[in-house]
């Protein structure tokens, strides 16, 4: 038996789960309100991976961070304390902090992305039927059709013209503004509707959405509903219809986020997968006061919700590239091997949202082991389906040093899976990071009704993701017990570096 230390803080012998709000401090409390106020900010303003990107920008430039492509114009070097970011297509966002510690040591990441579910317009998409003029649309992201029936749409995106020039449209958020739809069949006769599947009641060609009903002037004109719609796309954005061939525009459910309950506890909006996570790790980065032991670093992609691919998602090498660059810039001069173990040392915390038990669908979840919502961040060391296929299973001891960092902060957490076993399962981009041999875990808000138009998530879930994720910022790894043996032996020797 090891012998008790006095004063030493007793562990309970149980594992037991409460409500947050039953150990929440009050000051807790209070940041809890102002980071939920600043989320609903984001978020409202945030429903493309564009527009997050945007916001993120702005939230990073005025907290001083600079451009790193600049510094790199100007070769400028880089040393502890340096705030940079990096865009990339004007979709995916990298910040970082330089650490009192080299980067080739490794660094602190918080990954998550900007993109959620919508209906996405096509190429070529306008066309007129009964009287109507239509959008038909390719919907992005894993949805159940029949949510995206019957409610009003927002349209968000950009028209790039062949000269280059690029028109922003967002139409359907201001109180003034006109919204979208598509349609659903009446109930009197949706009689042989009914008895097909939740899965195939509504198809993917049927989302189409009605944008108009009034023909334009002039006998000789066909399809006038069509062309009146051209006509006012024209006279408001200067574009004809052959700009739809190279336009990203989104359709969204229009409208702000709203508090939920009678004790305004929960946040139902768009988008809450991932930008609750996006968020909170921007959040949590712009909040470290001082210069961080290792580089505090945020990178926000795109392209989650359809695997991660393409240039702008997490399976491209614009991580590495952009780790390359930074090192670049520290040291002066480009080393692979250095690239290599930065990456291979750092730590990383996949900031996803997780499913929370939800009490209208118990049978989906194994109560002791799903999150529950106001039971904080949600920390999740597997995912996958069908035997943890396709996890990357974070390892024992770096689960340890989470639970060291946020208990040490007094975070609010909880360990969650995607439903019970043979549920579910899902991926995150922790497999795009683990790649390089860094600790990588799956870590970020609960939501319930994820993927569907609106979903909710609790303020203090929200909270504790901004707490926790600031905290493993700024950690200072007290163990060796994560990192590589290579690494830990050449601290050992080093002395002198070694932190307690
Ligand atoms: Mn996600
Ligand atoms: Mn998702």
């Amino acid at each position: 038996m090891p012998k008790k230390t006095a004063g030493a803080k007793k562990t309970p012998l149980s594992y037991n789960r409460t409500n947050g709000y039953e150990k929440i401090s009050p000051l807790d409390l209070r940041k809890l309100e102002e980071t939920a106020k600043g989320y609903m900010a984001f978020l409202g303003s945030s429903k493309t991976e564009r527009e997050a990107h945007d916001e993120g920008l702005s939230l990073l430039q005025a907290a001083g961070f600079k451009d790193l492509d600049a510094l790199i114009a100007v070769r400028e070097k880089l040393k502890p304390g340096d705030k940079v970011y990096k865009s990339w297509y004007g979709k995916t966002l990298l910040a970082a902090i330089l650490g009192r510690r080299p980067l080739e040591d490794g660094l602190q990441i918080i990954g998550g992305h900007t993109d959620s579910p919508r209906l996405d317009v096509k190429q070529n998409p306008l066309y007129e039927g009964g009287e109507l003029a239509l959008l038909d649309t390719h919907y992005y992201g894993g949805i159940k059709k029949y949510q995206w029936t019957a409610l009003p749409l927002a349209l968000h995106g950009v028209f790039v013209k062949r000269d280059g020039s690029k028109i922003a449209v967002k139409v359907g958020e201001e109180p003034g503004d006109p919204v979208f739809f598509i349609s659903d069949l009446l109930p009197h006769m949706a009689a042989d509707q009914m008895k097909k599947t939740l899965a195939e009641g509504i198809e993917g060609e049927g989302l189409d959405v009605i944008v108009g009903s009034i023909p334009c002037k002039g006998k000789k004109q066909k399809e006038k509903i069509k062309y009146r719609v051209l006509e006012l796309l024209k006279e408001k954005y200067g574009v004809s219809e052959a700009d739809f061939l190279s336009a990203e525009l989104e359709f969204v459910p229009a409208g702000m986020p709203r508090e939920v309950g009678f004790d305004r506890s929960m946040i139902l909006g768009y988008g809450h997968d991932d930008r609750a996570c996006a968020y909170a790790a921007l959040r949590a980065l712009l909040d470290i006061e001082k210069t961080p032991e290792f580089a505090a670093c945020v990178v926000l992609c795109d392209k989650e919700e359809i695997g991660s691919y393409g240039a702008t998602g997490m399976e491209s090498n614009f991580f590495e590239n952009t780790v390359s660059e930074l090192l670049a810039l520290e040291k002066g001069a480009h080393e692979g091997l250095a690239v290599r173990r930065a990456l291979a040392r750092s730590w990383m915390i996949s900031a996803d949202v997780n499913s929370l038990y939800d009490p209208l669908y118990p049978g989906v979840s194994e109560k002791k082991n799903v999150s529950y919502i106001n039971q904080g961040t949600s920390l999740s060391k597997y995912g996958g389906a069908r035997g943890k296929s396709g996890s990357s299973d974070a390892n024992a001891e770096f689960v340890a040093e989470i639970r060291r960092i946020f208990d040490k902060a007094g975070v609010l957490w909880q360990t969650g899976e995607l439903g019970k076993v043979d549920a579910g399962g899902g991926g995150t981009i922790a497999l795009c990071m683990a790649r390089y041999g860094m600790c990588v875990i799956d870590c970020g808000v609960g939501v319930i009704s994820m993927h569907s138009p609106w979903e909710l998530v609790g303020k203090l879930d929200v909270y504790m993701s901004v707490k926790g994720f600031k905290a493993f910022l700024k950690d200072e790894r007290g163990s060796f017990s994560s990192r590589s043996s290579s690494q830990a032996l050449r601290e050992a020797g080093e002395g002198g570096r070694k932190r307690k």
